[in-house]
């Protein structure tokens, strides 16, 4: 797969730098759109950094993806992208991966350690909720700084 991206944000008539689908990773895809990251952001645009998260749309050729935009806040949670802290950590339910519902991050909740708790969240931490599929079965991940 190749990814079009316009020299200059928002000029979607090109002129576009093509690359190679080694400099970056699908992180969702929904119909024809998609949210993908550059692990090596081609030098030359100014207007996105390695690893923003960036809407795009598969092209006719369905081998081309344009890439539109910076994803919105919206789009990543339309999409379930998790934010992760640390690593990716999809948890499994019924031998299969499971589906993330939402994120809880520290700065939505109260991040006080309870009276008597011996260990507590720290910030910056967030929770990842997912959920099975087949049996509605659900589980959260935590990650800490
Ligand atoms: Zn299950």
């Amino acid at each position: 797969m190749k990814a079009l991206i316009p020299r200059s944000e928002g000029e979607l008539g090109g002129p576009f730098i093509t690359v190679e689908d080694d400099r970056f990773h699908v992180l969702a895809e929904r119909e024809e759109a998609l949210v993908i990251e550059f692990s090596d952001a081609p030098p030359e645009i100014a207007w996105l950094d390695d690893f923003e998260m960036l809407y795009c749309q598969r092209q006719h050729d369905s081998g081309t993806i344009k890439v539109i935009r910076k994803a919105t806040e919206e789009e990543r949670k339309r999409f379930r992208i998790p934010l992760w802290i640390q690593g990716e950590d999809v948890p499994e339910c019924c031998g299969q991966p499971m589906h993330f519902v939402g994120q809880i991050d520290d700065d939505n909740i109260c991040a006080e350690r309870p009276e008597g708790a011996e260990l507590w969240w720290h910030d910056v931490a967030s929770f990842y909720v997912f959920s099975c599929a087949k049996c509605l079965g659900c589980k959260a991940v935590g990650q800490q700084y």
